[in-house]
């Protein structure tokens, strides 16, 4: 494994993208208006990036809409489709340390997890659309002797994908993929925290042969690019992971639009339940630890409630404790680190608000609680654990989306199941046991789009991901994702 002076090198040498990517070209904004991207490695600038703002939205969204409807891509025969993305996936592989090494710099994750997740993950992700695309079939309707007919998957024709800063390039992997699979052109917005990637897979998708217009990148602010492109009257449908505030803006959006189709992955406050006969508790705390602590707690299924039987309370926290208190915590570009940067010193500082207001609010500290790491100027936050937090105390009920762990203890299963389900969320759950019945039981009556039994987040690119509830609608990965990027048209022949 390289070295931190291997990266501190290349990151020296790397040319970061800071254009805007429409209808084939780099380019300025419009305004000619740029801002500065920061690193949450050091707080330093790392470049500045075009400001996109309704004038570009406009120019991108009519560059994809002419190359919808011109077909080059659209119409394009399902082989040589295939081997457009699986070029561009070879060339992300080829990119893939570059690739890592933009996502470390721009949102402070560890380059290891970068490089043996994040880019693999993606790659993976293309690959599996690729090779989807020519497994999408219609249906032939029931046969009358006068009739024939057919229902087709008919892509949207232009499609806004808004993405966040946790998983910058895998969350624009998640819909740029699938939507592309299925015909559609693309508007991709990637959150202002968080352009890098985004960029470098807008010009990777060229280099690999995709025509101009089919996949636009437009960097920008929320409130600029990600208003204009929800709002735009010839969008067809925004594809969106983020918060539940601004998913509900979306949906106001679409109203005052035209109708756009939404879909929403949005937070979590996900339950991760250890029955007293979980079945082995070493493996438990390990998961459960590193459930909340990876990517800083940055992460929309984080298993943030942690939900302990009273009876192996004591063992089972022992062991949570000596798990966190091993992870190597330090500069994301250390190949050794294992806990990086916060993204952002907003996000930095709502951790630390929300690590003041559990103390406020009487649970117990038993670990971390601090920011460190300060005189680098980064944003780090200690790996944080607080014990005996009421169900209704806010750490039990609000989405921190960072590195803090709420623990309160359960005496019944059934308490248990009432606790995790007492949420406006229901994105993920986990639960360990030994008993098959309980498994099953807890499963079905937990509200949420993801449940793991003994494992965490043991799901992958073949299972649907999405939420229940306030966590959203609709679903990425999985064949399942392919549909939301089409309509179905029946067509119906008089014979
Ligand atoms: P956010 O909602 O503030 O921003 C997400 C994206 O929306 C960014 O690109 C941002 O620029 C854009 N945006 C902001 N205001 C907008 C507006 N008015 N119109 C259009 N676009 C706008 O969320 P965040 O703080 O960047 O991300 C953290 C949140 O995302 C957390 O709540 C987390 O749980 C959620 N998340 C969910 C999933 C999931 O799959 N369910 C995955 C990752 C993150």
């Amino acid at each position: 494994m390289s070295s931190l002076q291997h990266f501190e090198a290349l990151a020296g040498s790397l040319k970061l993208p800071g254009e805007a990517v429409i209808d084939g070209t780099l380019r300025a904004s419009i305004s000619g208006k740029t801002f500065p991207n920061v690193g949450p490695r050091d707080g330093r600038i790392l470049n500045r990036v075009a400001e996109c703002e309704e004038a570009d939205v406009d120019v991108a969204v009519k560059a994809a809409r002419r190359a919808f409807d011109e077909g080059h891509w659209r119409n394009l025969h399902y082989r040589d489709k295939k081997r457009v993305l699986f070029r561009l996936a070879d060339i992300m592989e080829r990119e893939a340390e570059n690739l890592a090494l933009l996502e470390s710099l721009d949102v402070g994750k560890p380059i290891t997890n970068a490089l043996k997740g994040d880019v693999p993950g993606a790659i993976k992700c293309l690959r599996y659309y690729a090779e989807a695309l020519d497994k999408v079939y219609g249906e032939v309707a029931p046969f009358t002797p006068d009739r024939f007919s057919f229902v087709e998957h008919d892509p949207l024709g232009v499609i806004g994908t808004i993405v966040p800063w946790n998983f910058p390039l895998l969350m624009a992997m998640w819909k740029v993929a699938p939507a592309l699979a299925m015909g559609n052109s693309v508007v991709l917005k990637p959150a202002e925290q968080s352009p890098l990637t985004a960029l470098k897979l807008g010009e990777l998708a060229l280099e690999a042969g995709l025509p101009p217009g089919v996949l636009n990148v437009v960097p920008g602010f929320g409130a600029g690019a990600g208003k204009a492109l929800a709002l735009h009257m010839d969008v067809d449908m925004i594809a969106f992971t983020g918060s539940g505030p601004v998913g509900k803006l979306l949906m106001q959006y679409s109203g005052q639009s035209n109708l756009k189709r939404v879909s929403l992955e949005l937070g979590g406050k996900s339950p991760h339940i250890i029955f007293a006969d979980c079945p082995d508790l070493g493996r438990a705390a390990h998961e459960a630890a590193w459930g909340i602590f990876y990517n800083s707690g940055q992460v929309c299924t984080a298993g943030s409630r942690l939900l302990v039987a009273d009876s192996i309370a004591d063992e089972f926290l022992e062991k949570l404790h000596a798990v966190a208190q091993r992870i190597k915590a330090g500069d994301p570009l250390e190949p050794a680190t294992r806990s990086g940067a916060m993204a952002s010193e907003a996000q930095m500082k709502t951790a630390l608000k929300y690590i003041e207001t559990g103390k406020r609010e009487g649970s117990t500290l038993t670990l971390g609680g601090n920011r460190t790491r300060a005189d680098t100027g980064g944003f780090y936050v200690e790996p944080t654990i607080f014990d005996a937090v009421p169900p209704t105390a806010t750490l039990a009920r609000e989405e921190v989306f960072g590195p803090v762990l709420a623990i309160t203890h359960f005496s019944e299963p059934d308490e248990a199941i009432r606790i995790a389900n007492d949420t406006n969320y229901g994105l993920a759950a986990g639960l360990w046991t030994r008993d098959i019945t309980l498994a099953h039981r807890t499963a079905r009556a937990i509200k949420a789009g993801l449940v793991w039994i003994n494992g965490w987040d043991s799901c992958d690119i073949t299972m649907p991901f999405g939420g229940f509830k306030q966590s959203g609608f609709g679903r990425d990965r999985s064949l399942h994702a392919l549909e939301k990027y089409a309509d179905l048209k029946s067509v119906s022949i008089t014979l």
